[in-house]
């Protein structure tokens, strides 16, 4: 079978790497030649919108799948006539909105920040003063990685927020202050079987990802966010890899955002846990059985930002997996991962802290 994806950054890439074993093989839709994905197999280059780049794509291709939450979902539903699509289109659009995706979780009974529409500066005072301070303003699209946000902590950020935000519509959250910041991860079959990996902790700075640990067990929040996930999931009759990200409140789980796809927060599961997330995305949108999602010991995974470390001081450190995405250094971009695999949690904290050193501060 052939499989198109459409994005070829590094979760493209990755997905690409687990279904060779399983002698898949993939074509890449993006609008650049020098994609991670190039490495590891062809890319037609064109917008994500472009009708011909599109059609060439479901052509060739027997199952589209996707790599990042902002393909436009008329693209999506375009392919989506002509070939299987997974994950559904429907959830590709509600995740692009933070409103909608609010409102959903909100309808499947499973808890959020407090939460309302902004579209004037006259909304957004009516807004914080029914939300309180601090809040978060964010743009209700195209926002990841902490990008298109501000924090309000006195009222008279509100103007400077308007100022740099206003103009697109925007959703105005209550402030969160979590304990920690955590994700499940779960695959949905094309029968309904879903399997869900433990629980990982997330660290973020500047709103991007830095570590993730896990499994971050706690057997009360592990059955919540299941429980969560699993409703989200069978609301869209899904196929593939979800995720939520959630805070952890006073022992409360509170969901931030989904994402209809492989995510950076499971990286970990490639060396940590039975099946892959990448390998099980596979599986889940091939209708094939899926792979067990326990881990197979604990493990860290720290996002190379900006700039990699020596590869060779990372990799004499033991249970390290290096990935190199293959990306041309830039500030703020990911460029790679590490992942430590140890048999104990002490174990693993112990070679997070020497990793953790051959980053620059
Ligand atoms: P997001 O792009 O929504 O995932 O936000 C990026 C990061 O900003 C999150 O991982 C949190 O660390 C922080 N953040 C986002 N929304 C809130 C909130 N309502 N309260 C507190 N922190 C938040």
């Amino acid at each position: 079978m052939r499989i198109g994806i459409i994005g070829a950054g590094q979760l493209g890439q990755m997905l690409a790497l687990a279904g060779y074993p399983l002698a898949q093989r993939f074509l890449f839709l993006d609008s650049s030649a020098d994609s991670p994905g190039g490495q590891v197999g062809p890319i037609i280059t064109g917008a994500f919108d472009d009708p011909a780049s599109l059609a060439r794509l479901a052509a060739e291709t027997d199952l589209v799948t996707y790599e990042f939450e902002n393909v436009p979902v008329a693209a999506l539903a375009a392919v989506a006539k002509s070939r299987p699509c997974h994950p559904p289109v429907e959830a590709l659009r509600v995740s692009q909105d933070r409103l909608l995706e609010k409102e959903l979780f909100g309808r499947l009974g499973i808890p959020t920040p407090a939460f309302r529409a902004v579209d004037s500066l006259a909304e957004l005072r009516a807004a914080v003063a029914a939300i309180g301070l601090p809040c978060v303003l964010k743009t209700r699209r195209l926002g990841y990685d902490g990008r298109g946000q501000h924090y309000l902590r006195r009222p008279s950020d509100l103007e400077a927020a308007w100022k740099a935000l206003g103009g697109v519509p925007l959703i105005l959250e209550g402030f969160v202050d979590f304990d920690r910041e955590v994700s499940i991860i779960g695959a949905r079959g094309t029968r309904g079987e879903t399997r869900c990996y433990p629980l990982c902790g997330n660290t973020h700075r500047e709103g991007i990802l830095r570590v993730t640990l896990a499994p971050a067990t706690n057997a009360r929040l592990q059955k919540a966010a299941e429980r969560h996930l699993r409703r989200v999931m069978d609301h869209f009759g899904y196929a593939g890899v979800l995720t939520i990200e959630f805070f952890v409140q006073r022992g409360r789980l509170v969901a931030n955002e989904m994402a209809p796809r492989v995510h950076n927060s499971g990286h970990w599961t490639i060396e940590g846990a039975v099946t892959s997330q990448f390998e099980n995305h596979l599986r889940a949108i091939m209708g094939l059985p899926l792979g067990e999602t326990r881990a197979v010991g604990h493990s860290a995974m720290v996002n190379f930002i900006g700039t990699l470390p020596d590869r060779d001081r990372v990799l004499a450190l033991p249970g390290a997996h290096h990935h190199d995405y293959g990306k041309a250094p830039r500030q703020g971009r990911k460029l790679g991962h590490c992942t430590i695999v140890a048999r104990t949690a002490a174990e693993r904290d112990r070679t997070l802290r020497r990793l953790l050193r051959l980053l620059p501060r």
